[in-house]
């Protein structure tokens, strides 16, 4: 049998170099991670950035560059409301291609209205899990749609404020747990889609050569809502640029597996090294998210060599290939909901999770053995599927 060409695509994004090293820190690790208080978030006390981890895209917001950055104009196109119990998020979803009546992405005459469906079921879905008692109304603008399939799937991300040295989530989880939005002009989280690749919008199955609309927006929303490593390859902040810095607690809770080594302490500090960045042994240490994995601290992707917009801000694809927060997604595949280890997660870095999700275990989470039969799925679709070319790219 003609062995079938696979062709995997890695899309390594834009460097954002800021040409300063990082400070040596002689400083002790050693500590427990929990989260901090989400209040040191609140008010964006520094400049404001945008920063989107899969591009690595870090802008400082002025005068100049603010309208690429404010909230879209007019009424949201949907709105998902909070559900049936404590939890009070509400989702404004605005569409630019729908504003602009582009005829292209969200506002496509074929796709248009299921794509836009089903990113308010992404946004339904997450408000399953989140369970916030304060009020807030979340502003998700999806920017004018790129066309060229020559990218990411993807991009997303949210703002923060450079200063003071902290770990928090941006602004699109201050604004879910707090109620305060810390920046009204500005939405909560940005999302763009690459529609030039082949998607598919709707929510059934998506074939073999088809890339789930669902399951990438899932990731990109997450991103949005903190779920992002905000350090560059040398230890330096994304966004404040230094060490110690502004971090997100999922930074704050990484650690050297070898040795159980915390590599950043209680002053917002990196203590490991920059071939730690590249060690492909890093993990999460967060409480929950370990419980979560049968007490093992699940592993951060962190290749061999720095992958800008992917190190560090995703799970290890290769021993989570099911989760919604690995760093590269195959066409033909789907990951709709939360494992065990990402609700767990959600709850480590801050937020409220409703008791059912939290009590809902993915059915894969923290078992190895399940987790090689995945693998070995995976393989065996890979070596199995006929016409169809299945692709891997990075979300
Ligand atoms: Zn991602």
């Amino acid at each position: 049998m003609t062995k079938r060409l696979i062709l995997f695509i890695i899309v390594i994004c834009s460097v954002v170099s800021f040409g300063i090293l990082a400070e040596d820190s002689s400083e002790s690790a050693g500590k427990a991670f929990a989260p901090e208080p989400a209040s040191g978030d609140s008010l964006p006390e520094g400049q404001l950035v945008y920063h989107e981890p899969h591009t690595g895209r870090t802008v400082f917001v002025n005068q100049k560059n603010a309208h690429e950055f404010a909230k879209l104009p007019g009424p949201p196109h949907i709105v998902v409301g909070s559900q049936a119990k404590a939890g009070n998020t509400t989702f404004n979803l605005t569409f630019a291609d729908v504003t602009a009546g582009n005829g292209q992405g969200f506002d496509d005459a074929a796709f248009g209205a299921a794509r836009r469906s089903t990113a308010a079921a992404v946004a339904t879905y997450i408000n399953t899990v989140l369970n916030e008692t304060t009020s807030s109304t979340i502003d998700v603008d999806f920017q004018t749609s790129e066309a060229d399939g020559g990218g990411a799937l993807a991009f997303a991300g949210t703002f923060w404020a450079t200063s003071p040295n902290r770990y928090g989530n941006g602004f699109a989880f201050s604004h879910i747990t707090t109620g305060t939005d810390p920046s009204g002009s500005n939405s909560d989280i940005q999302v763009t889609v690459d529609f030039g690749h082949n998607w598919n919008s709707e929510l059934d199955a998506p074939s073999g050569g088809e890339w789930d609309l669902f399951s990438v927006l899932l990731h990109e929303f997450t991103h949005g809502l903190g779920f992002v490593a905000l350090v560059e390859s040398n230890g330096n902040s994304s966004v404040s640029n230094g060490n110690p810095g502004v971090f997100s607690h999922l930074t704050d809770g990484f650690t050297r597996i070898t040795g159980s080594v915390d590599l950043w302490n209680s002053s917002f500090t990196f203590v490991g090294t920059a071939s730690d960045m590249i060690s492909n042994d890093i993990a999460f240490s967060g409480t929950n998210a370990t419980a979560a994995n049968s007490g093992v601290m699940p592993k951060i992707y962190a290749p061999s060599s720095w992958e800008e917009g992917s190190s560090m801000s995703h799970w290890d694809t290769q021993t989570f290939p099911d989760l919604v927060m690995k760093h590269a997604v195959n066409s033909g595949t789907q990951a709709r909901s939360y494992g065990a280890i990402e609700i767990a997660t959600l709850k480590d870095i801050g937020y409220s999770i409703s008791d059912l999700q939290s009590a809902t275990a993915e059915p894969d989470a923290g078992m190895p053995l399940n987790r090689a039969v995945g693998l070995v799925i995976t393989v065996v679709i890979l070596a199995c599927l006929g016409s169809y070319a299945l692709r891997t790219r990075v979300v």
